[in-house]
């Protein structure tokens, strides 16, 4: 198989091409602060190998380490392994296994972005010990803060991942970026300045950098939970420990959301009535909104957030044009945060 430096075909034909592929697959994630002296190098030595054995996912690369969320089919899963551990930047670095395998992959291509960060925080990493992280809390340490009426547990990340799922008496910040995140909690929360603070995301990796800014702007107890959600999930079935995770946890590939607890806690943003925790893209490419359907308005919208999606996406291609130019202006949704995906 040749070296895959840029898949050019379109969205549509990949797609095609991954759903036909029906080995079983896994789904991963794992990320590593590690200096990485030359990214290119390093994004050309990942490419060729994960290309040769299959793997499609969405990966960062930058002189700070690594961001992966992917998958890899299971038939190559030891190969793959094997060579990750053997790279001297990757060695005994811990896979977050996701909780459940959707009908669909995943991902449907192999991406992999040389970045100036593996998390957009905005933080300007010089101006303070970005080393100096809070110390991890497991899935049990975690509950004991969760019960604790003077412990506070914080959710870092944003609003319409929070709303599907949440831990239990956590404080959840309606951000919409890990940038916004960082600005607000530290200057909210001051009151609880010398309480047991914990910090949690979907993976861990947003929460190495933020327990770190956090003891910078003065907070003198913060930890953070050890693999986010994915692995408190694990941790939970393992050990027999309650879950106090309600909902469904946010991820950022093509299923959007792996369940950790059984209630579904969010509304429909469309009929504003109905449960659903089921998040959908607007069908209309201009629009591409991230919104929470129920199955009722999903089937009477055709899966368009608004009618106005609908019947321009049908439209000729003039009057798609001007859809496109004023959609910012006149037609988004006011009820939809201008959410673009971001891996975490
Ligand atoms: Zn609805
Ligand atoms: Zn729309």
């Amino acid at each position: 198989m040749p070296t895959l430096l840029k898949d050019l075909r379109p969205r549509s034909e990949k797609r095609a091409a991954a759903l036909k592929d029906t080995r079983p697959r896994v789904t991963l994630s794992f990320y590593r602060y590690v200096k990485i002296g030359n990214p290119d190098a390093f994004r050309l030595r990942l490419l060729e190998a994960w290309a040769a054995l299959g793997c499609m996912g969405r990966i960062y690369v930058a002189h700070e380490g690594i961001n992966a969320q992917m998958n890899v089919p299971k038939e190559h899963f030891e190969a793959f392994d094997a060579w990750v551990q053997a790279q001297p930047e990757l060695t005994g670095v811990p896979y977050k296994i996701a909780v459940e395998e959707g009908p669909m992959p995943s991902f449907y291509k192999l991406t992999i972005k040389v970045r100036n960060k593996i998390v957009a925080d905005g933080l300007d990493d010089d101006s303070f010990d970005v080393t100096n992280t809070g110390e991890y809390l497991t899935a049990a340490q975690m509950n004991e803060y969760i019960d604790d009426p003077e412990a506070v547990v914080i959710d870092m990340r944003n609003a319409y991942e929070s709303e599907i799922g949440h831990f239990e008496n956590a404080i959840i910040p309606d951000v919409d970026t890990f940038r916004e995140e960082l600005e607000v909690v530290p200057k909210l929360l001051t009151v609880h300045k010398n309480k047991k603070i914990a910090l949690y995301c979907t993976g861990g990796i947003r929460c190495e950098k933020a327990s770190a800014w956090m003891k910078h702007q003065g907070y003198t107890n913060v930890k953070h939970l050890k693999g986010g959600v994915i692995d408190y999930k694990h941790q939970v079935e393992r050990e027999g420990l309650p879950n106090k995770f309600k909902g469904k946890n946010f991820v950022f590939d093509e299923r959007l959301g792996e369940r950790v607890g059984d209630e579904v806690i969010s509304h429909c943003h469309l009929c504003r009535t109905a449960k659903s925790d089921t998040h959908y893209h607007c069908k209309n490419q201009v629009c591409h909104v991230l919104f929470l359907g129920c199955d009722a308005c999903i089937k009477a919208r055709d899966g368009y957030c608004s009618a106005k999606c609908r019947l321009t996406d049908k439209a000729p291609e003039k009057l798609k044009k001007l859809y496109a130019r004023y959609y910012n202006r006149y037609f988004r949704p006011a009820q939809f945060k201008k959410t673009k995906l971001r891996a975490g």
